[in-house]
């Protein structure tokens, strides 16, 4: 009996010094990440008055109605403010304080600042990085891909873990970008070809087409086109954009005429069948293309960092501590090789996800 009540005030003990060294930070059980005292990013929760979001994806806007309703603030950029608007409809942002942040401009809430920096991810993607009056810095990642991605050093660090285990990693050979145009345009001399991907990834192909002068159409239905329209908006140029409606798409479609059409990855199944098919997705890690079908190919375009990506950011940005999201997939590979490969103490959270 002594030995157990031992091992328990030593687990406890060790829990409470975990706390303690965590007291910043962390991933609530609803996914909610919390830094500093004041702001949750990325899901409700009742403690903070301010709710960030990071960007447009579904996974990111856990309780947001909630939020609109009970948050003195909702902080996002313009371009996810849009996106968010052609997404989840048109009122899904109404009765609400949503203020919109530039990159870089700090957000003052009493002892703290609250700044949302670029991230390299979907339009609009932002990191937030909180500071308090003591100089101490915390910072969440949200989803990012290390490229093009300002690293922020701080002290303790929430990091995004969709590729963080070891096996994730897209060393090849070959430029994806140069890849995707090549099979596009060969693909094109037979007719229709048809991309498939999440929202944001499409935008992101049609500006590599269009910036590699591929001019054909792009067809798209309306919630792609919307999309599209609030990408161009904000910056990105996507070429020449009709909408799957409209008489000239139809007939583009129907006689198999070479243009591009973008669809969602759910649409995969039913439409552009017997067609050329190209769909692009990050859980690639074998080789930049695979053939899966007769006229069908999977390219492995992500915007994600991938195992390696991760664990670089970590390294550039020098925190005492990191917090890996074992909510939105499995952090606790990523905190074992972050505490093996660069001796910084890193937990997951939430526990037991
Ligand atoms: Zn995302």
């Amino acid at each position: 009996m002594k030995i157990r009540g031992n091992l328990l005030s030593g687990s406890r003990r060790k829990s409470k010094v975990q706390r303690q060294l965590f007291a910043n930070a962390m991933v609530t059980q609803r996914g909610a990440v919390l830094l500093g005292d004041s702001v949750a990013c990325d899901a409700f929760d009742e403690s903070r008055p301010l709710r960030v979001v990071t960007h447009a994806h579904a996974d990111h806007l856990g309780g947001l109605r909630t939020s609109l309703k009970t948050c003195e603030k909702v902080l996002m950029t313009k371009a996810t403010r849009d996106l968010i608007k052609v997404i989840e409809g048109p009122d899904a942002l109404s009765g609400g304080a949503v203020k919109t942040l530039e990159y870089g401009k700090p957000f003052k809430y009493g002892d703290e600042r609250v700044t949302l920096v670029y991230a390299d991810h979907i339009m609009g993607a932002a990191q937030v990085l909180v500071e308090d009056s003591s100089g101490a810095r915390v910072a969440y990642t949200g989803d990012f891909r290390l490229d093009g991605t300002p690293v922020l050093e701080c002290d303790t660090l929430v990091v995004e873990a969709t590729y963080g285990t070891p096996s994730c990693k897209r060393s090849f050979n070959v430029d994806v970008r140069e890849l995707l145009v090549s099979m596009v345009e060969k693909q094109l001399r037979d007719g229709t070809v048809y991309v498939f991907g999440y929202h944001g990834k499409l935008q992101e192909v049609m500006q590599i087409l269009h910036n590699a002068d591929v001019s054909v159409p792009f067809v798209m239905p309306e919630r792609v086109f919307n999309l599209s329209k609030v990408c161009e908006r904000h910056g990105m140029q996507l070429g020449c954009l009709t909408l799957s409606t409209r008489e000239e798409a139809r007939e583009m479609l129907n006689g198999n005429l070479p243009c591009v059409a973008f669809y969602h990855m759910n649409s995969r199944g039913t439409v552009g069948l017997g067609a050329s098919r190209i769909s692009v997705s990050g859980w690639e890690f074998q080789s930049a293309c695979r053939q899966i079908g007769h006229k069908e190919h999977v390219i492995a375009l992500s915007d994600h960092s991938d195992f390696d990506g991760l664990i670089e950011y970590v390294r550039r940005s020098k925190p005492k501590r990191v917090i890996t999201d074992n909510f939105r997939s499995n952090g606790e590979s990523l905190a074992r090789e972050i505490n093996k490969r660069l001796g910084i103490r890193a937990v997951a959270m939430p526990r037991g996800n």
